[in-house]
């Protein structure tokens, strides 16, 4: 017998009629949200599927051979989706990164790198690195501008049991080395800490890469989606893990490079270069978050932690102008009110969108 809860359908809300009334004038103003937020970053998701099965995102049970994927002609084109990406640089968008699922899984990815970098602004990739060895010159000659690689241990074991298809860590170490040799840095690499599962890889990883010109950065264990088995207990907080790295290599706090970013920097105090974590459990940032998701099917979320999406496929193909479908975008950005992480433990939620589809 199957006791798993079942994925939820995420409720879309309802498209807007497309005389959405606009004037020039109007559309000339920088959209805000209800807390004065503009919109700044795209995350674009172009595949819900992965080949991890990484257990804090896509757990197993949960993700197995029964599970209904999205059909492809779901998914949005990718002149569907540069169409979108142009309208949201025209409303002040000035980075795109590509994530999934694994995005370097869908076909031809490098089609609609080409097609994005002609926008005026930087596209970047997030990826768990298995295809990247082999991807990465041609990323970089499509016009990707930097990636961003997971990693969660340097340990074989401990990196095949967290990605639990049992991928060894040297090829995702390859895909890195590739990167850098395309031009793809300075490389972030992630790392999600999980409290008893990964936190003693910390120094190892902080060992491995202080040198090496990319940029290590450890990322809360976060209570996205509904199946990953989140618990505050498994979250280590991250000035512990600066306390932990603080006392091998002696750090020192960096600025931001801009309002809005999500990691806090550190540089080793010996210039063996940076580190970073990202806090969005024990220190949240939703005040400067300026970042909206379009799912591959073409829904836009406004949070990471949503639990609906607002549709434009059905605009899109219902054959919309730019007017019209910049109207709905402007709509759901000015509606946005969510500060969930500020708020975590008062806004239980009973369906959040997975990781896994909307990306992170
Ligand atoms: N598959 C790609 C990858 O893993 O880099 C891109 C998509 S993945 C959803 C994007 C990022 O979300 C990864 O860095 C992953 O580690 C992170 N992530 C997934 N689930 C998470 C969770 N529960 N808490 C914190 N980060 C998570
Ligand atoms: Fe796949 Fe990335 Fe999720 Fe891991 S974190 S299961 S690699 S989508
Ligand atoms: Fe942004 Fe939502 Fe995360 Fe807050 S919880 S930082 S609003 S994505």
């Amino acid at each position: 017998m199957n006791a798993r809860p079942p994925i939820p359908i995420f409720p879309v809300a309802p498209s807007a009629p497309t005389a959405v009334a606009t004037t020039p004038d109007d559309l000339a103003h920088t959209a805000v949200d209800q807390l004065g937020r503009a919109v700044h970053d795209l995350r674009i998701s172009v595949t819900d599927r992965c080949n991890f099965r990484c257990t804090y995102c896509m757990p197993k049970d949960v993700f197995d051979r029964d599970h209904a994927f999205l059909p492809r002609n779901a998914l949005l084109s990718f002149e569907e989706i540069t169409r979108i990406a142009r309208l949201f640089v025209g409303q002040g968008v000035r980075k795109i990164r590509i994530t999934g699922g694994e995005p370097l899984l869908r076909k031809q990815l490098e089609r609609l790198i080409e097609q994005l970098a002609r926008l005026d602004v930087e596209v970047t990739l997030t990826t768990n690195g298995a295809l990247l060895a082999q991807k990465a010159r041609s990323l970089a000659d499509a016009g990707l501008r930097r990636v961003t690689v997971s990693l969660d241990a340097l340990d074989d074991a401990i990196f095949r049991r967290m990605n639990d298809v049992d991928f060894p860590v040297e090829r995702v170490l390859a895909g890195i080395a590739a990167a850098a040799d395309a031009g793809l840095g300075p490389i972030k690499v992630n790392c999600v800490v999980k409290r008893g599962t990964n936190d003693g890889e910390i120094l190892p990883l902080a060992r491995h890469f202080r040198g090496s010109g990319h940029i290590l950065r450890f990322i809360e264990f976060m209570d996205v989606g509904s199946h990953n088995g989140w618990n505050l207990n498994a979250v280590l907080p991250s000035g512990e893990v600066v306390n932990r790295i603080n006392a091998e290599f002696p750090l020192e706090a960096l600025d931001a490079n801009y309002t809005g970013e999500v990691a806090e920097r550190w540089r080793y105090r010996d210039g063996a270069g940076e580190v970073g974590v990202i806090s969005s459990v024990s220190h949240a940032f939703c005040r400067d978050c300026t970042r909206m998701r379009l799912s591959p099917e073409g829904q836009l979320f406004t949070c990471l932690f949503a639990d609906r999406g607002h549709d434009l496929r059905d605009l899109l193909r219902a054959g919309a102008d730019d007017s019209a479908l910049t109207a709905r975008i402007r709509q759901v950005w000015r509606g946005r009110d969510d500060r969930y992480s500020e708020l975590r433990g008062e806004a239980s939620r009973a369906a959040k969108v997975e990781m896994s589809y909307i990306g992170g």
